[in-house]
């Protein structure tokens, strides 16, 4: 039974390939993780620096809390099962599995129990005399198991396991697997390329692609919420069917023309989630919908309103008994179109054939849109960020009828007019402040609650920790954070209270055999932790005293305090403020320390000289030769 932790690890192999970004997972203790994605896509690669077949380059593995990077592969307590089973030919069955407690000198009769029981787990006690030339593919891969059984590990590694079977027994072999995880009750790991291993065996799947995760997810999140095209198009089968496109918003009516010439309309309430900025009938989008999400036009259909409807010509019937899939063309003019071509998957109480023309119907609740060109959604289950069109004028946001007071923070030269206002959902807090608005939609994500907001006909959302505290239709009053607003047009961008510094890793001597290291920034020297010591030499080694760094902190990890010659100042750096920027609920100094400007919360004045005590647990350390976070 084991926790893991994987910070940020990164994998390069000579050559400067880079087959592991930045991954970083926390795995819980029972899990069972999938490693899902295309060959190549580096699955193996983090399978292997977990279980410590393969150097990490950057990054911190822990097991059980316990920093790993530089354990021996056998003293991790880790068992790995292998695509080729790996399995000694000379050897019985019974040698197999009782190979690596041999070796660890466990007595024979505890052998003995041991195989014995694991092999009835795994129903192959009549074969353990058998060599594995005598066995078939799924029971060499039941000894494969047998052999990671026996160790009692606390993480099994499963690499392709069932890649070598036929279809009939890899789904066998898939429900025994799950099986065999719940017996044991152990955290297990799992590499796969096939989608459909995945969903049915993860309790969370990592999706991957070119060595960057894409999204981290329960199976149904990763089917009802994809992040990405290449999620929505990986999960599920038949793929989902992607049409290019533009929205176009009247009033309360919103329509999606696509490009092959098809349309589908919906009331704006079904499409709030998506920024308005893409209903401009000119942001190209990709509109993403299901195979399931589909059907055929019912005359007798009592839930109308939850479909849009449009026409297509069906070119292949596919009919598989319970279900029927068609393949048509949303292009009834031209059914060799490509960019209309559709599939559909329906009951089989609907008789169409080749060339009929049909009614489709697309589900209003379940279709997906994404940006064409960063392909990633835009219709999320959590949205990002709240944009919205303002007024600005004498100091004061006017959005939808209700006003803010510009701190003195933020310069405004002149008056605009409807200019677009954008902020993260997380700057409008709601149940503070005096603007007024109705909720207008509520939905419990996980441990958080999202709220949609009606501020005179505008939507806005506003996501709150916990369960929710107000219901559909109640009036509240709300927020906003100005630190967090961006207005392109009058020249607002967001208070940016990230610290980034360059320097390096110092050390003088204190005395014959004692150094003491330094992180040297800014013509100062802060302590490190010894947490900070560890991964530094555990990456790089004595290596890291010659290594460009960069330091990069936020202004909630620095704490400042009046300075005076003398003081006696812990980890700090000493800056005088050189600009205060006062956001009402918050002020911001910037100060300058020998040349390099640090930002923190401080309730001060221009001039003051100021101790800038830093959290040096806070700060993030990037390698910059290799560009790699390192801490
Ligand atoms: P997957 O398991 O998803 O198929 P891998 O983790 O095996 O992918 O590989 C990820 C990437 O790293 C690929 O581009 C692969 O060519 C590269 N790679 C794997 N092993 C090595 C190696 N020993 N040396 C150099 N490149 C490697």
């Amino acid at each position: 039974m084991a926790s893991l932790s994987l910070k940020h690890i990164f994998k390069v192999y000579d050559g400067n390939v880079k087959a592991v970004n930045d991954f970083c997972m926390d795995i819980e203790d029972k899990e069972f993780i999938v490693f899902v994605g295309p060959s190549g896509c580096g699955k193996s690669t983090t399978l292997r620096m977990i279980a410590g077949l393969e150097e990490i380059t950057a990054g911190e593995l822990q097991i059980d809390g316990e920093i790993v990077n530089d354990v021996e592969p056998k003293d991790r307590n880790i068992a790995m099962v292998f695509q080729n089973y790996a399995l000694y030919p000379h050897m019985s069955v019974y040698e197999n599995m009782a190979f690596a407690l041999r070796t660890a000198r466990v007595p024979k009769d505890i052998i003995h129990e041991k195989v014995t029981e694991a092999a009835e787990i795994l129903g192959i006690t009549e074969y353990l005399e058998r060599k594995p030339k005598a066995l078939s593919g799924g029971q060499r891969q039941r000894v494969a198991l047998g052999r990671a059984i026996v160790r009692q590990p606390k993480v099994f590694l499963l690499d392709e396991p069932l890649s070598n079977l036929d279809a009939k027994l890899r789904a066998a072999m898939r429900s025994e697997i799950s099986r065999l995880h719940q017996r044991l009750g152990t955290t297990f790991i799992y590499v796969t390329h096939d989608q459909v291993e995945a969903m049915t065996m993860g309790t969370r799947i990592v999706v991957m692609r070119d060595g960057f995760v894409q999204q981290i997810d329960s199976p149904m999140n990763l089917y009802r919420y994809p992040d990405n095209m290449f999620v929505a198009g990986f999960i599920g089968t038949p793929q989902m069917n992607f049409f290019e496109g533009v929205i176009n918003k009247r009033g309360d009516e919103v329509r999606f023309s696509l490009d092959c010439g098809a349309a589908f309309e919906m009331n704006y309430s079904f499409a709030e989630k998506i920024p308005v900025k893409y209903m401009d009938g000119k942001s190209k989008v990709i509109f993403g919908v299901r195979p399931e999400d589909l059907r055929i036009a019912r005359p007798d259909a009592t839930d109308s309103h939850l479909w849009s409807r449009t026409k297509a010509v069906v070119s292949v019937v596919e009919v598989l008994g319970n279900e029927v899939i068609l393949y048509a063309n949303l292009n009834v003019q031209n059914p060799d179109d490509k960019t209309g071509a559709i599939t559909v998957k329906t009951d089989p109480d609907f008789i169409v054939h080749p060339g009929d023309v049909i009614d489709v119907e697309v589900s209003r609740r379940k279709f997906h849109v994404f940006d064409k060109e960063t392909e990633k959604s835009i219709k999320k289950r959590i949205p990002e960020q709240n944009i919205v069109n303002v007024d600005i004028a004498n100091n004061t946001i006017r959005l939808a009828e209700q006003s803010f007071a510009i701190p003195s923070a933020i310069v405004v030269e002149s008056s605009r007019q409807n200019v677009e206002l954008v902020m993260p959902i997380s700057a409008l807090t709601i149940g503070r402040g005096t603007a007024k608005a109705r909720i207008h939609g509520v939905e419990q994500v996980e441990d958080k609650t999202l709220y949609t907001l009606d501020v005179n006909g505008s939507i806005l959302f506003s996501l709150k920790d916990g369960e929710p505290e107000y219901g559909v239709g109640d009036d509240v009053s709300f927020d906003i954070d100005m630190c967090k607003i961006a207005v392109a047009d009058c020249g607002i961008d967001p208070m940016n209270t990230v610290n980034s510094i360059d320097g390096e890793f110092t050390k003088s001597k204190i005395s014959r055999k004692e150094y003491q290291f330094y992180m040297q920034m800014a013509g100062h020297k802060l302590v490190p932790s010894v947490r900070i010591c560890e991964k530094l030499f555990g990456c790089k080694g004595t290596r890291i005293f010659k290594t460009p760094l960069n330091y990069s902190f936020d202004a909630c990890a620095v704490t400042a305090k009046p300075y005076n010659e003398g003081d006696e100042v812990g980890n700090a750096l000493i800056g005088k403020v050189v600009s205060i920027k006062d956001y009402g609920h918050v002020k911001y100094a910037t100060c300058d320390c020998n040349g390099t400007q640090v930002v923190a919360a401080y309730e001060g004045q221009v001039g003051d000289t100021l101790a800038l005590e830093v959290n040096v647990d806070m700060v993030t350390i990037k390698d910059k030769t290799i560009d790699i976070i390192i801490v």
